[in-house]
Formats: structure tokens, C-alpha cells, sequence
């Protein structure tokens, strides 16, 4: 059983170091319990959180335990009446080839619905993340201009999309000109600003982008980026707050945006964290599945294969060289 332990807490960006791989016997499930194999892994942004000596909304992982994750596995021994080999499952087994669980957090998957890795993306976490966001918090009407970062990522792409499914104006910002093609031509967003070429110009980029201002700001990077778009909110503004990826490994805080810009513009800014709302998804389920299959929205995934793999993987995606929805193929389907 091939496992991705944490070794030591990073000090700023992660490393190497602060990872170990292990090799240890596959465990045994015991009454109740059900063993699994992972055959995807999930890399997420928030996982840089766990790592972290603070506890953040979810307690961290613990030193020489395996890092958590959500995966997508198959059931390969049970002692658990509901679960049966041969079962796929979406789970949080987290970074290791097997791994024992009672069950009480998974979901089992038909493999014919969707491809099985789709729920870990589009179908999967980061998909009801952009969901909640967009529909319940932002709240999005036809003509409104919504601007979202980190905009050909596995939440931000699909925010872009529900957007123009709802008749919005989508703006992209994104790191680098191929995925601000992806975001355009592929995905069909109206314009996307690459932040990283626009240096000193990017609040100008943005209000040829935006040039009716922006109705909704979809938050996931914070930082240079959140201040280039928070002078450009129109009145009444709504500002889902779902991440501020450019701040994570920062070791101290960094001043936030500017409050009284936010007060003058009448601006609502709301924090969420999605598995609050997982059960809450029914309208998610009514739309995006058929929405997926249709080809109405469409969603990329960066496969890197080998869990061994998942540390150097992970380390990139807190600098932006993923493309897509970061995922590790543990094992064949
Ligand atoms: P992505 O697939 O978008 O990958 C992360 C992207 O963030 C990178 O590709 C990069 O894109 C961008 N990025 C990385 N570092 C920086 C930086 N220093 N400055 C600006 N951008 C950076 O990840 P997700 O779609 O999974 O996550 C997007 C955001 O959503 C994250 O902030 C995450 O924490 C948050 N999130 C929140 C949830 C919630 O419940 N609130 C649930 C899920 C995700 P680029 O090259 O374009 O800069």
C-alpha cells in the first residue's frame, strides 16, 4: 500500500521534504468496514490548509499521517452489508493505493453515468463549489457582468460557464495566454484578462474587459488580483468568497480589500465552504449532469499519474501549473 505521508509542516511553499512515501502491508477491513482501492486522487487548493500547523475550518492532518483527499476507489474486500466488491465509490481515503473506511461519508458511483473521474471535478466538489457560489450567493440575472479568477481551474471554469448559461457577461482572469485561449475559445467566455502578462495594467485590462463594471465577483485568489477588481464593483455587488489561493503560503497577513470601497458600493461580500452545503445540491444535480453530457459545459482535466507523483503535483497547482482539474490516476479503472 503505497502511501504520501506528512513529515513535516511547510514553512511558507511546500517541498519535498515535508513529504514521505511510504510502502506498508494493505490493511484488513475489520466488521463494518470496507477496503478499497483508489483509482483517482484529488489534489485541491485546501489541502495547503491541512498541512498547516492552525487548524482551519477542518482540523489538520496530523505528522506521519497519510494527507487527506477526496478519491474515487473501488470496493476489493467488504465487511460492510452495504458495500459490495466491485462497488466504484466517491470517498475521502485520501493519499494512499488502499485504504479501509465504515462508509459513513461515501457515495457509491455508477460507472456508467459519467466518466469516473468527473466526480472529483466537474460532477464532484469543485463543481458544487462553483454552483453555490454563482447560483446562491451571487445570484446571477441576465446581463450582469460576472468576473471570476483563477478562471480555467476546476471551480472558476464552470463558474465562467453557468454564467453564460444564465445570460451573463463572463470574464476570466487567469495565468497565462493559453489558458486565457482555453477560457475564450473553448469554454466561450466572453473575455479573459491574463493577470500574469498585465503586470501594472491589469486594472485597465479589466475595465476593457468589465467595461460596465462588475455585478459579480467570484473570489478565489485574493491578493494583486482582488484589488485590480474591488474599485471596479458596481453598486450592489455580490462577491462569493470561495478562496484566496495567492495567500496561502504566505507566513504573515496581507491587508485585505479596501472596506470603505465596499461600503460606498453597497457591496456583499459572503464567505462559504462548500460541504456545508452538500446536501443542499438538488438544483446542482437537476442541471449540471445533463448540462455535462450536452456539452453545455465543458470541463478539463490535468491527469498526472502515480500517487508518488502527488507531492511534486500538488506543489505546483499553489503556483498555477495546472491546467484544469488537478488529478492523480492511482490505479487503472
Ligand atoms: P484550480 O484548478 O483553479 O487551480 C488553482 C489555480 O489557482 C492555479 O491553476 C492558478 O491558476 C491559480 N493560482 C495559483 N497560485 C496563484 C497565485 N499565487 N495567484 C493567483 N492565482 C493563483 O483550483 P480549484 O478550482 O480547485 O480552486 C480554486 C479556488 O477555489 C481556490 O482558492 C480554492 O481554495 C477554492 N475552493 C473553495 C472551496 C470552498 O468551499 N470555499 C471549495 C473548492 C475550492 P492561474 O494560472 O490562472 O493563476
Amino acid at each position: 500500500n503505497r502511501r504520501v505521508l506528512l513529515k513535516s509542516r511547510p514553512q511558507g511553499e511546500p517541498t519535498p521534504a515535508n513529504f514521505e512515501i511510504v510502502d506498508q502491508p494493505i490493511p484488513e477491513p475489520k466488521d463494518g468496514e470496507y477496503l478499497s482501492r483508489t483509482i483517482w486522487l484529488s489534489l485541491d487548493p485546501y489541502m495547503r490548509g491541512r498541512m498547516a500547523e492552525a487548524k482551519g475550518y477542518a482540523s489538520n492532518v496530523n505528522l506521519g499521517d497519510a494527507m487527506v483527499g477526496g478519491t474515487v476507489g473501488q470496493v476489493v474486500k467488504s465487511k460492510n452489508p452495504r458495500f459490495k466488491e466491485g462497488d466504484y465509490v466517491v470517498e475521502y481515503a485520501g493519499w494512499q493505493s488502499y485504504a479501509c473506511s465504515t462508509g459513513d461519508m461515501t457515495m457509491k458511483l455508477d460507472p456508467e453515468a459519467a466518466p469516473l473521474s468527473t466526480a472529483l471535478s466537474v460532477l464532484g466538489m469543485p463543481g458544487m463549489t462553483a454552483w453555490w457560489g454563482l447560483m446562491e450567493i451571487g445570484k446571477p440575472k441576465a446581463g450582469e457582468t460576472v468576473v471570476v479568477s483563477a478562471a480555467s481551474g476546476a471551480v472558476g471554469s464552470v463558474v465562467g460557464q453557468l454564467a453564460k448559461l444564465r445570460g451573463c457577461r463572463a470574464v476570466g482572469i487567469a495565468g497565462g495566454k493559453d489558458k486565457c485561449d482555453y477560457v475564450v475559445n473553448e469554454l466561450g467566455f466572453d473575455a479573459c484578462v491574463d493577470y500574469r502578462a498585465a503586470g501594472g495594467n491589469l486594472f485597465k485590462e479589466l475595465r476593457a474587459a468589465a467595461p460596465k463594471g462588475i455585478d459579480i465577483y467570484f473570489e478565489n485568489v485574493g491578493g494583486a488580483v482582488q484589488a485590480a477588481v474591488v474599485p471596479q464593483l458596481n453598486d450592489f455587488a455580490r462577491v462569493p468568497l470561495c478562496g484566496l489561493i495567492s495567500t496561502y503560503n504566505d507566513m504573515q497577513m496581507n491587508p485585505g480589500p479596501d472596506w470603505r470601497l465596499l461600503l460606498i458600493k453597497r457591496a456583499t461580500v459572503t464567505g462559504f465552504i462548500v460541504s456545508d452545503h452538500f446536501g443542499q445540491m438538488a438544483d446542482f444535480w437537476k442541471e449540471v449532469p445533463t448540462a455535462v453530457k450536452a456539452g453545455k459545459i465543458k470541463y478539463r482535466e490535468d491527469i498526472v499519474k502515480g500517487i508518488e507523483n502527488a507531492p511534486e503535483a500538488f506543489m505546483g497547482l499553489l503556483k498555477g501549473r495546472n491546467f484544469g482539474k488537478l488529478l492523480v490516476q492511482v490505479a487503472d479503472d
